[in-house]
Formats: C-alpha cells, sequence, structure tokens
C-alpha cells in the first residue's frame, strides 16, 4: 500500500475537448455571457473536463477571490460541479470543477421554458386588449385598471391613451419564436429531477 499523499492527477490536458452538444453550448455561452459577463465565460471555458482554482487561475489571469464567486454562481445553475480533496500536509482542500452538461442543459432549458411562458402570457394580455399609457411611458394598464384610475396616469397625472402596442409584441412574438425553436431542438433533454 503507498504511504503519504495521493499524487493529484492533472485531469486537465491541453487536448481536452469541450465536451459534445456543441449548439447547446452555444446557448450555454451566451447565457453564461448575459448573466455573469465574458469573465464569467472565461472561467466556464476554463472549467472544462476538470481544473483547479489555480489551474482556473493561470489560464484566466483572475484573482482567485473573483474566480471563486463566479465558480459559485455558475454552480448555484448547477451548471459546474466540483470535488475537493484534502492535502495532507497542509490540511487545505484542493477542489477540482468541473462542467456537468446534462445538468446544465436541463436546468438551462427549465429556464428557457419559463421564460418562454412569461412572454407568451405576456403576449396573450397585451394582444386581446388595449394598452393605455401617458404620453410620458410611466406605467402601462389594460382597459379596466386604466378606467379605475379614470384615464389618469397615478405618476404624471397626464391622459392615458390607448397606444400602438404592436411593434413591441412584434418583438415579444420574435422572442418566443426563437426560444420555441431552440426549445424543440432540445426536446428530448427532460426538467431537472427533483432536488437537484
Ligand atoms: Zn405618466
Amino acid at each position: 500500500m503507498r504511504r503519504g499523499p495521493i499524487p493529484k492527477k492533472t485531469r486537465k490536458s491541453p487536448t481536452s475537448k469541450r465536451p459534445k452538444a456543441p449548439d447547446f453550448l452555444l446557448h450555454l455561452d451566451e447565457f453564461v455571457s448575459e448573466s455573469i459577463g465574458e469573465k464569467g465565460l472565461s472561467v466556464l471555458h476554463s472549467v472544462g473536463d476538470g481544473a483547479t482554482d489555480e489551474i482556473i487561475e493561470e489560464s484566466t489571469q483572475l484573482k482567485i477571490a473573483e474566480i471563486r464567486s463566479i465558480l459559485n454562481h455558475l454552480h448555484s445553475y448547477g451548471f459546474v460541479d466540483y470535488t475537493r480533496e484534502k492535502n495532507m500536509q497542509n490540511g487545505w482542500f484542493t477542489y477540482t470543477w468541473k462542467l456537468n452538461l446534462d445538468r446544465a442543459m436541463r436546468n438551462f432549458l427549465m429556464m428557457k421554458r419559463k421564460e418562454c411562458d412569461t412572454l407568451r402570457e405576456t403576449l396573450s394580455t397585451e394582444e386581446c386588449s388595449a394598452i393605455y399609457s401617458c404620453r410620458k411611458g410611466c406605467s402601462r394598464f389594460s382597459f379596466e385598471p386604466a378606467l379605475d384610475r379614470r384615464f389618469k396616469c397615478d405618476t404624471c397625472k397626464n391622459d392615458l391613451h390607448a397606444i400602438d402596442n404592436r411593434k413591441e409584441l412584434k418583438r415579444v412574438e420574435v422572442k418566443i419564436a426563437a426560444l420555441e425553436k431552440m426549445l424543440s431542438a432540445h426536446r428530448d433533454v427532460s426538467s431537472p429531477r427533483p432536488g437537484e
């Protein structure tokens, strides 16, 4: 039996490719850069098949504290997992981070399904009723709430007029169509299991 600390495996090789589902990874990249920013993206890319904080630090040139906060953020979405190993000499833990592609896909698609549902709701509410707003655009009301206010804006007291929201609804429709296309391309990916 061997004694002493177990030699650390260097799991990240320069030739390690990013995992399967390349088109999904593009969506994931887009989401991470929108929600965490470019630094989040570079951390996500350097995690790959397994990387310690130090390896990520080397490849991203970011500060460890910043890297950890980004990793926690990615972990909260369920995109990355970690394993930890105790260093027998100094008692510190080494964290090795890894992309959990399957769970990332499930969680990401679940968020997008919710977003799509919300947009569909907006569309169906705004499509079948006139929308009223003041000329400053402080708030938007459907007919009943506008009537309750006697067609006066709560904020600026100007009159509420029916507005032309066709352009905006068009934008919502386009967004829904894009989401639906993406969701149907990944229809085979099931929803997250409870507790994930
Ligand atoms: Zn107003």
